[in-house]
């Protein structure tokens, strides 16, 4: 299961692991760094 979510900086759609919440990474459109945000709600729910 993957993290949807989009770069502050250019909102393009992103996706990162699980593994990666509230880690910090380069975005790979603009290459600015960008927070990887926990998982939503709507995630556990499935
Ligand atoms: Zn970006």
């Amino acid at each position: 299961m993957a993290i949807l979510f989009e770069c502050p900086h250019c909102n393009k759609s992103l996706e990162a692991r699980d593994e990666a919440a509230g880690k910090t990474g380069k975005c790979p459109s603009c290459g600015k760094d960008i927070k990887v945000p926990e998982k939503t709600s709507a995630d556990t729910a499935k």
